[in-house]
């Protein structure tokens, strides 16, 4: 089998977890979870997912809505942090949820926000209980804004549209790209993080394959050839880490 990461033959089931192969490429390292024809988003964000329950199983999210004010806090702290002292004109994020941090930019002064989520209940809260632009189809044109913003969104994302999405999301802002993740350090993380749930869950890089993305993304690699090889925020594993690329700097 064809890996989905680097295209190397060798790829192998390591593990099942919630009834899903977990695959492991012997060439690169990734591990990820192969979605087939049968993968439908819309189940696996469907009604349940932020307040307990999705797809039948146990959700990650207790319920997101109750913990609105620690979202709220994380949300003020992530904005604080790419915005700096700089300018803070439209922003667009990519897995916006119910709409937290959205909220939070516009009050923050940010020129114009946006989002796209999958979870149906999410967009529901976003546009109707917080008056935002928030809609599940995902368009290059949505990315066109000052700073692109996805939150612990890339493990979510099946391992062969990752990069293309990566350098969407880099090519199409005009000054800032933020993403946080979790990097997997193995198997073992796999198996016992009780928050990696497939089919939720399909993609675990390694901080290794993360930063092999800077050369394969032509718009990372021109970062690459200026000697910015390594990854900000200094991630490690198993630890969600910001990541903020500034262009034009
Ligand atoms: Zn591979």
């Amino acid at each position: 089998m064809v890996c989905g990461w680097c295209n190397a033959d060798g790829v192998s089931v390591q593990v099942k977890k919630h009834g899903y192969d977990v695959l492991r490429c012997g060439a690169c390292g990734a591990l990820y979870v192969p979605v087939g024809t049968s993968y439908d988003p819309k189940a696996v964000y469907g009604p349940g997912y932020l307040t307990g329950r999705y797809a039948g199983t146990e959700s990650f999210y207790k319920d997101y809505f109750a913990d609105e004010a620690k979202h709220r806090a994380k949300a003020q702290k992530i904005l604080r942090i790419i915005g700096g002292d700089g300018k803070r004109g439209a922003l667009y994020e990519m897995g916006c949820g119910p709409g937290f941090l959205l909220d939070e930019a516009r009050k923050d002064g940010w020129g114009g926000v946006w989002g796209t989520e999958m979870s149906d209940e999410a967009v529901d809260h976003a546009c109707k209980k917080l008056g935002l632009l928030v809609q599940m189809q995902r368009t290059p044109s949505f990315a066109t804004a000052h700073a692109n913003v996805a939150i612990d969104v890339m493990e979510h994302i099946p391992i062969d549209e990752i990069r293309v999405i990566v350098s969407e999301l880099y090519d199409c802002a005009r000054s800032i790209l933020a993403i946080e993740t979790i990097f997997s350090d193995g198997i073992d993380d796999v198996v016992n993080w009780k928050m990696m749930q497939p089919p939720r869950h399909l993609t675990f890089l390694s901080l290794k394959e993360w930063v092999k993305l800077l050369p394969i993304v032509p718009e990372l690699h021109n970062l690459a050839a200026k000697g910015e090889t390594r990854l900000p925020g200094n991630p490690k594993p198993g630890v969600a880490t910001l990541m903020v690329w500034r262009k034009n700097q």
